[in-house]
């Protein structure tokens, strides 16, 4: 493929200069992504560079797949030996190979922040702090921002500011708590997202031999969105590239959207000062979107007092005008944008994907969802509570994890009385606390815990251990499938949740099921190379939402939060709750440079979409459980009203026109109608649900066998692919046209044979 004759000239000088520092540093989709894929490409087959050597930083798992992807197109399987992944997925790996030198067990845990706030509102009550004013997520923000700004605990107690501040703010045992934080981490084996990087550079700081090693293996080492790179993550990149220099950073400072999570803008222009030579290239031309679209936004970023100086243009068509609707509640709100949905699609020809609807905060997603649903439109839900987040997955999850490594203390307390073994809250305490005095990790504890619990628990405590110990055997003997197969079952957690005959425990099942699946798809992958389980947990640790692409359908409206949206692209694009206090929102209201913030996070949606821009506001909505007046954002304003128009159509504070009028012609009005008529269930995000057939009624299922088509009240059509009819669970493996396989109990599955 001839990448370089789909460059213009700044472009080509990005992708062609290969040595030493460089900065490009341009507007939104003027290809600064685009620049870096080919860069890398450039390097392996120009350069003949070896893809090991190349160290490649995205923001998202998504963003680096898709990068890996368009790279191997270029330059074949060559691509996938690239090092190439979010920082925390990169610097992971290293830490795994590194750990013995930081004190950690190769297999440490990776806490999500749901576990990290577990341990600290443990810890607040173990201290006997009062948990309204050591809230959980106050905590965590703050040993958060902490560690990325590289202050240890003992430089936190030391710091006169941090500990003025938390003072100030009546809260004298954070220092404390942050300390007995991090050495619980410790003692369990495991890292939180932050130490990923915190470590990382005590690694690189600590250890030269092993930075050299790195050193010398990343000759080149490419970061994208570098707007929202932390301290930490700026440092981490620097020592690696300190000898050969070969850095290439691209990013906008107008689309800094994380300085709430410490990003900092300042790490571009301390990039100058840190690299004299400097090559610095300016992109101007936009690719992505049409000339309303690119006047619009910039009329917008051009509010903001800090912001480095330049141009964004485009030569694509004029394209339509920014659309403005209105909507008297969030609920009719929602019903407004699927019904925009639903014409543009038929007018235009569009498909589902091609939409986007984006939000300031993931709760406004659900009556967004419940227009979709009720219009038959499939969507898709990034950043909600993922597959992973689910109880029943982490609960198997964590028995994995212990299994893995034995001091894991947040997987302990999740298994230690799952199923119930008659191990008591109290048990557990004393368990932890005597880990904690006589400085012994848990397991070492559980081994003789007689010493510590009456007769009974300890017994119980006892068959658990035998348990783990049958699990670890099965570890280094059998691959990563079979052996979580086998804790899945031997746990009792597969039969728990198969005794629950409730739909929820049905579900619950499945998603078990599914998730031993996800397992098996890993062990089977050609090109994973370490199958292990640890890998795959290691993976799923750091796995986002938007990470889970759903393969066997993938036409859904997306669904996310504007921060969720960067480095993407949708022909059209939908950005919602336009309304003061929530857009700007609320709490970032303070300051200036909070404001700024939001209009830069005004800015990244606006220049998401290709085609088509629609703003929407509602007069009123539920907010904290409150009907409230709402006003329009003064966002809204601030684009220039050539660029912007109402949509008389959808809007409520106009007559209606064809929707209030029953004999209209008009399909949507008509699709209106009985949209309106039709109240359904929950389904899973983006899947489409099935209507019964007028005549359905379940068939017998004894005839059932293998090759016999069915319909199914809720996955719809299908092929029995095999038949289990061992035992008194009879069981159906099912081919459905929209939902993949599925295994049924015949005895609860409403089929009818056709
Ligand atoms: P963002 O700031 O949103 O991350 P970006 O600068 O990374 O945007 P890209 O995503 O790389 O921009 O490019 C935006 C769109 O323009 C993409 O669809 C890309 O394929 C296209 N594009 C980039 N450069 C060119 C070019 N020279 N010719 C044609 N299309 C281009
Ligand atoms: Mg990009």
């Amino acid at each position: 493929m001839d990448y370089l004759s789909h460059l213009n000239p700044p472009q080509r000088e990005g992708v062609e200069n290969l040595e030493g520092p460089t900065m490009i540093i341009a507007g939104a989709g003027s290809g600064k992504t685009r620049v870096l894929t080919y860069r890398i490409a450039h390097l392996i087959t120009v350069k003949n560079v070896d893809p090991f050597s190349i160290l490649a930083l995205t923001f998202t798992n998504k963003a680096a797949k898709e990068m890996r992807e368009r790279i191997e197109k270029i330059v074949g399987t060559d691509a996938r030996n690239l090092w190439m992944g979010t920082f925390h997925s990169v610097f992971a790996r290293i830490l795994r190979a590194e750990a013995d030198k930081l004190g950690y067990p190769s297999n440490f845990t990776i806490y999500d922040t749901e576990d990290s706030k577990s341990l600290i509102r443990a810890i607040v009550r173990e201290m006997g702090l009062d948990d309204k004013v050591y809230k959980q997520n106050v905590v965590y923000s703050r040993i958060s921002g902490a560690k990325n700004n590289l202050v240890s605990w003992q430089n936190y107690m030391n710091n006169s500011v941090y500990v003025s501040e938390d003072e100030q703010a009546q809260k004298p045992k954070m220092g404390a708590i942050y300390k007995e934080y991090v050495q619980r981490c410790f003692r369990s084996g495991a890292m939180d997202f932050d130490d990923l990087l915190f470590n990382t550079n005590v690694l690189f700081r600590d250890h030269l031999d092993v930075l050299n090693k790195y050193q010398q293996r990343f000759k080149y080492v490419m970061i994208d969105e570098f707007q929202d790179t932390n301290i930490s993550q700026y440092l981490i990149t620097k020592r690696l590239s300190a000898v050969n220099q070969n850095i290439c950073i691209v990013g906008d400072d107008a689309q800094s959207i994380y300085a709430f999570r410490g990003a900092n803008i300042q790490n571009i222009l301390n990039f100058e000062k840190d690299y004299p030579d400097l090559r610095v290239i300016k992109l101007e031309q936009n690719y992505r979107s049409t000339q309303n679209i690119v006047n619009a936004a910039n009329s917008v970023i051009l509010k903001n007092a800090a912001q480095l100086k330049k141009k964004v243009w485009t030569q694509n068509d004029d394209g339509e005008l920014v659309h403005l609707i209105k909507s008297t509640s969030d609920n009719e709100e929602g019903r407004l944008v699927a019904s925009s949905i639903f014409e543009d699609k038929n007018n235009k020809k569009l498909e589902n994907k091609d939409f986007a609807i984006l939000y300031r905060t993931n709760s406004q997603s659900r009556a967004m969802e419940e227009a979709l649903r009720k219009s038959n439109i499939p969507y898709r839900i990034y950043g909600g509570l993922s597959f992973y987040q689910r109880k029943e997955i982490k609960d198997l999850l964590a028995y994995l994890r212990f299994t893995i490594n034995h001091n894991d203390e947040q997987s302990f307390r999740r298994i230690i009385n799952l199923p119930k073994r008659g191990i008591g809250a109290s048990s557990v305490d004393k368990i932890v606390v005597a880990a904690f005095e006589n400085d012994l990790g848990i397991w070492d504890v559980l081994q003789k815990s007689q010493r510590v619990l009456p007769n009974r628990a300890a017994n119980a405590v006892d068959n658990f251990v035998t348990l783990i110990k049958t699990f670890k055997i099965r570890l280094e003997k059998a691959d990563a499938y079979d052996t979580a197969a086998f804790i899945a079952k031997q746990s009792g957690l597969l039969k728990e949740l198969y005794d629950d005959k409730t739909i929820e425990g049905l579900n619950r099942y499945e998603n078990v099921q599914e998730l031993l699946n996800a397992i098996k798809e890993f062990v089977d992958d050609e090109q994973q190379e370490d199958k292990s389980l640890e890998a795959f947990i290691a993976d799923v640790a750091l796995l986002t939402d938007a990470d889970n692409e759903d393969k066997d359908n993938n036409d859904h409206v997306n669904l996310m939060t504007i921060h969720s949206a960067k480095g993407l692209e949708f022909k059209h694009v939908f950005i919602v709750g336009m309304e003061e206090d929530l857009f700007p929102s609320q709490m970032m209201l303070n300051s200036r440079a909070d404001l700024e913030e939001e209009r830069r996070l005004f800015y990244v949606a606006l220049t998401r979409a290709m085609e088509k821009v629609t703003l929407s506001y509602a007069l009123t909505r539920y907010r904290f459980g409150r009907l409230k007046n709402c006003e329009p954002s003064r966002f809204i304003e601030e684009i220039d009203p050539a660029y912007i128009k109402v949509d008389r159509k959808f809007n409520r504070s106009e007559p209606m026109g064809d929707l209030n009028n029953g004999s209209s012609n008009s399909v949507y009005a008509k699709n209106l109608v009985a949209q309106r008529k039709t109240e359904r269930k929950a389904v899973p995000p983006g899947k489409k649900l099935h209507t019964p057939s007028p005549d359905f009624a379940p068939s017998d299922t004894r005839t059932l066998d293998t090759g016999m088509k069915v319909e199914h009240p809720k996955f719809g059509f299908g092929e029995v692919k095999k038949m289990d009819v061992q035992g008194a669970n009879r069981k159906a493996t099912i081919e459905f046209e929209n939902f993949g396989e599925k295994t049924l109990l015949l005895t609860f599955a409403k089929l009818r044979i056709m």
